[in-house]
């Protein structure tokens, strides 16, 4: 069985009957297996086992019963093809960070990564689009601060205010502490585009935006808008939790927004009450986004316990990241490590030097 003759051209001729061409990624051959890489035209689980059943019975049909076939489903990278924006053409990377539930620690998983990233030696940027609740100017220490105008090429841009060296825009810039912003759907879509169209951000290698909880409009208008290379889900281990969580990776999953998921966070997975005996306490119980990634087949980039210390870094409004030596230091290094590693799993397009350089940049290995 090990030598059985291997011809790409036959199997793709072959295939042709159940796939488009494009949605073939790549075909590998060792031994007496066939590695494939497919881009599925409907990314639902069902949907998925059900091509990969007919791929196969395909290919042991029409073409080689001896081989072994495996399939390995990818998602379509984004481009920067539909970003209207001269301005965001200068922002690298752009990364959506959501839950469909609010209070998961959506917020302090984006401050936390944003700080790491910085340190890491990126340009980083936060755009804060939770208009319902924004919290980066507290979480970054900025409370009370507005941002100024400046002339770009004639026009009038709003220049993010830069703390712990993040460039940052929220729409807490334009609200008081104590004012509910309850805005209806068009005046918070209007107020977004400012941030993100009238803004200076200049050069940045990853700007991470913090949606708003749930799947709404305000949701769908920025995935029209901007190119957002990949999404992230933030989720407590909670029933409750996930099953709103599900909801948002469907939400990305939808044909006309198709964003890669770049993998699920659980947040707030254990307490350690007793530091002596260090036995972990599962408030919310136990696993459940890393089960649901493997549902989903979506990565899994990391758990957050419950740590006093993390939550008393966002209040004071410095990320508990810039901590040195700190469990939540080590924490949120490995997640951004392998959320960069996902991103550039899922961006073949980039060069390899750039590549390289991130990799170097983020000690992936
Ligand atoms: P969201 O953005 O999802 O609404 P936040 O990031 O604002 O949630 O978090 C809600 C509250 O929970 C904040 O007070 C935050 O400091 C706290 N918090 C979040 N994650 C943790 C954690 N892992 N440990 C302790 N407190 C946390």
């Amino acid at each position: 069985m090990s030598n059985l003759k291997f011809k790409k051209e036959d199997i793709i001729a072959v295939l042709k009957s159940v796939l488009k061409e494009d949605q073939i990624v790549n075909i590998n051959n060792f031994n007496n297996e066939v590695l494939l890489d497919i881009i599925p035209s409907n990314p639902t689980h069902k949907a998925k086992s059900e091509l990969s059943k007919t791929i196969i019975e395909t290919l042991k049909n029409d073409y080689n019963s001896n081989f072994d076939y495996k399939i390995d489903f990818k998602s379509i990278p984004k481009t920067i093809q539909n970003n209207d924006s001269e301005v965001l053409s200068s922002v690298k990377n752009v990364i959506a960070i959501s839950s469909a539930k609010g209070g998961v620690g959506k917020s302090t998983v984006t401050s936390n990564i944003a700080v790491t990233l910085k340190e890491m030696g990126f340009k980083v940027g936060i755009l804060d689009a939770d208009i319902y609740g924004p919290s980066m100017h507290i979480m970054f220490d900025l409370i009370g601060r507005k941002p100024l105008a400046v002339d770009v090429d004639g026009k009038s841009k709003m220049k993010p205010i830069e703390s712990f060296g993040i460039k940052i825009l929220s729409i807490g810039f334009f609200t008081k502490m104590d004012q509910a912003v309850i805005w209806r759907g068009p005046m918070a879509t209007k107020a977004l585009n400012q941030l993100i169209f009238d803004a200076d951000w200049g050069d940045l290698d990853f700007l991470l935006i913090d949606l708003p909880p749930g799947t709404g409009d305000i949701h769908l208008s920025i995935m029209q808008k901007i190119s957002v290379n990949g999404a992230v889900v933030v989720s407590t281990p909670q029933i409750v939790a996930l099953a709103d969580a599900r909801k948002g990776v469907t939400m990305y999953r939808q044909e006309n927004i198709n964003i890669p998921i770049l993998g699920i966070v659980e947040n707030m997975s254990y307490y350690i009450p007793d530091l002596k005996t260090q036995e972990k306490h599962y408030i919310f119980g136990k696993d459940g986004a890393k089960n649901m990634s493997e549902d989903f087949d979506i990565p899994f980039l990391g758990e957050v316990p419950i740590i006093q210390g993390l939550r008393e870094a966002g209040d004071i409004g410095r990320p508990g990241a810039l901590q040195d030596d700190s469990e939540i230091k080590k924490i949120f290094s490995e997640m951004t490590k392998t959320l960069i590693e996902c991103l550039l799993e899922r961006n073949k397009k980039l060069p390899p030097t750039e590549i390289l350089k991130i990799k170097t940049m983020a000690g992936c290995s």
